[in-house]
């Protein structure tokens, strides 16, 4: 190995990309603390407390509330490979590049995949999703909250009170939302929610938030098979994450437990009202300054996610180009577009702590002189 060490001179970057975004200060703190083994008592009321606030930020009841050892993909397989038996059919609601990669992992376990397909940058139709429910029955639908490839949010509180009268399980990604919008498990009838550490919570990358309802664990329950999948099985996790005698399962990183501890606790001290609006207000600031520059917003503004701002790219700029000179001399990182948007959209996260007004101000300055060369 050399004998300067990299970690020496690495730089300070503004994360405000699609994710990871910036770690809050009392959250790297966090994560400094001594490492726990796996099965300490200390670090199980850790846990049990990041359960209660999962929980809360999930508006759920759901007693397994845990996170999974894993990025935000792993809640996504998580979710689908305890509940989808091969031949179940699920209905994908595909508006972005993420309900497509549910699609992908649905259809990888066995399932009979339907790709209901939306135009990237509108929101999920619904007329359209209540036309296709009516023409089959399906065991599974499964969509996306915040869909951060096209800065969309989709309507989960209108698709779950649909689907009340038709008994399919409803799974939702809220990998962006988390920590950002409120989310309403029970009221919406979602059965499965999962996200991530690294985006709206402000943590390190690493761990997944899942929840599973009753009507979800039934299903798991009934499964004729084992899951196919021993490291994300919910039973096994479930005598982990809680019971009377806690099982080891694998080796839980109690740093990032810590991580998402604290970060939940940021968010309960602030008052989860108060987050959410200082995250809409934030994202109102953003759009303004960046209209006062020429730019304009790709989505509606009744459809726009606060927290995934996608923005289109002015004729004649070389989008990479700008990206990479906001990396290279301002230290910001900022995401580019994907799929059918790549080249077309800046991708501009003002994830958890980055949604400050401040955090606007910098990259505004920085776009502007970017710009202006
Ligand atoms: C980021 C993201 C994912 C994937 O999460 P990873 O942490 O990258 O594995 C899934 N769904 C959505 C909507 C996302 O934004």
């Amino acid at each position: 190995m050399r004998r300067d060490n990299l970690l020496d001179h690495l730089p300070h970057v503004l994360l405000l990309g699609p994710g990871p975004s910036s770690v809050a200060p009392a959250t790297y703190h966090a994560v400094a603390q001594p490492t726990l083994g796996h099965l300490d008592a200390d670090l199980f009321c850790i846990m049990d407390e990041v359960k209660c606030g999962l929980r809360e930020l999930m508006g759920t009841e759901n007693e397994l509330s845990i996170a999974i050892s894993g990025t935000g993909s792993s809640g996504m397989e998580a979710a689908f490979v305890n509940v989808v038996e091969p031949g179940d059919k699920v209905l994908t609601l595909i508006n972005g590049f993420f309900a497509g990669r549910m699609a992908e992992v649905a259809e990888r376990l066995g399932a009979t995949v339907t790709r209901l397909e939306f135009p990237w940058g509108q929101p999920l139709d619904i007329p359209a999703v209540q036309e296709q429910l009516q023409k089959e029955q399906y065991d599974i639908v499964a969509m996306v909250h915040a869909e951060t490839s096209t800065g969309v949010c989709n309507p989960a509180d209108v698709i779950g009170a649909l689907l009340k009268d038709y008994g399919a399980l409803f799974i939702v990604d809220a990998v962006t939302s988390l920590g950002g919008l409120p989310l309403q498990a029970d009221k919406w009838g979602a059965d499965i929610i999962y996200s991530c550490s690294q985006k709206g919570l402000a943590c390190p990358p690493g761990l997944a938030p899942i929840t599973f309802s009753e009507r979800a664990l039934g299903k798991f329950r009934g499964r004729k098979n084992k899951v196919p999948n021993w490291y994300l099985d919910a039973g096994l996790l479930a005598q982990y994450w809680g019971g009377e005698k806690r099982v080891y399962h694998h080796t839980i990183s109690s740093n990032l437990v810590y991580a998402l501890y604290q970060a939940m606790y940021n968010l309960m001290e602030e008052g989860l009202e108060n987050v959410f609006l200082r995250q809409r207000q934030a994202h109102e600031y953003l759009v303004q300054e960046l209209e006062k520059l020429g730019m304009e917003m790709l989505v509606a503004p009744a459809y726009r996610l606060p927290m995934l701002n996608t923005v289109k790219i002015p004729a004649g700029m070389d989008e990479a180009a700008v990206r990479m000179r906001l990396r290279k001399e301002h230290h910001i990182e900022i995401g580019a577009g994907l799929g059918p948007l790549a080249g077309q959209i800046f991708r501009i996260g003002l994830m958890g702590y980055n949604a400050r007004p401040e955090v606007v101000d910098r990259l505004i300055t920085a776009l502007e002189k970017t710009m202006n060369d």
